[in-house]
């Protein structure tokens, strides 16, 4: 169904053993919205995004234009568009820059088709055209996050999650983040992102999640968060 949400999560439960880590979580993401997910430590945002993927023993429902995903097959998750950017950014050290990007487009078999993706790739990151030799482990911070973005990207996401892409970044090196975030939402890419930095996923998002303790304590626009003292408070202090 070609109008049903890009992205539809239902009661969505996930647990590490016998530590259950997400409680029944709803989420909706429609073409070219940017949904924020903010929360405290251990909140289960990256629970969450892992549930999504099926990278963690889950149950409920997690649907793509209509179709149901499978639970526990994130190849078959990400085959459907649904491409994670996770925690840590999970690139590749000692490989390149250049094969990690490659890596994002494995399966794919048209060769025109992956050089059409790398150059977009690059239009959108220029420093990484100049550095496609050089170990992604020898890159800054900020770089091996481009990597791990233009990687995604590579993968021709319908939606892409972000785990805490700003984590360890100086301020000026996440703003530079989020502005390519930005500007991938406004060409019609959906995104979900997690945040700890919530003032700068705030200007970025339709809608905010928050969770606590494994629950979605609230879905509201992000000028209710701002003008919520207690959340305010809390997230701004
Ligand atoms: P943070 O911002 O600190 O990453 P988060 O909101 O992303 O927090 P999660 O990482 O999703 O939170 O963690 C949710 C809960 O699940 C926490 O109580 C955490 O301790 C627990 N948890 C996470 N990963 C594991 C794991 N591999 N094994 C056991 N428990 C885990």
């Amino acid at each position: 169904d070609p109008h049903a949400p890009l992205l539809q999560v239902r009661g969505l439960t996930a647990r590490y053993g016998h530590v259950r880590a997400l409680e029944a979580t709803d989420l909706t993401v429609d073409r070219g919205e940017l949904v924020a997910i903010l929360g405290p430590n251990g909140a289960g945002k990256s629970t969450l995004l892992r549930a999504i993927l099926g990278l963690v023993a889950n149950t409920g429902e997690v649907r793509s234009e209509g179709v149901v995903l499978p639970r526990a097959d994130p190849v078959a998750v990400a085959s459907a568009g649904i491409v994670l950017v996770p925690e840590g950014r999970g690139i590749f050290g000692p490989m390149t820059v250049a094969e990690n990007l490659r890596l994002g487009a494995y399966r794919v078999r048209d060769r025109r088709e992956v050089e059409r993706r790398l150059a977009r790739t690059f239009e959108l990151f220029p420093r990484l055209s100049e550095r496609l030799g050089q170990t992604a482990g020898s890159m800054s911070g900020g770089e091996q996050q481009m990597v791990a973005i233009g990687r995604a990207l590579m993968a021709d996401p319908k939606v892409l999650l972000l785990d805490e892409p700003s984590l360890g970044l100086a301020p000026r090196v996440t703003a530079e983040i989020l502005e390519t975030l930005r500007r991938l939402n406004q060409s019609g890419l959906s995104v979900v992102l997690v945040e700890q930095k919530a003032p700068l996923a705030l200007e970025l998002a339709v809608r905010v999640h928050l969770l606590s303790l494994g629950r979605t304590v609230a879905v509201i626009s992000p000028d209710q968060v701002k003008s919520h003292d207690e959340l305010a408070r809390y997230y701004f202090a």
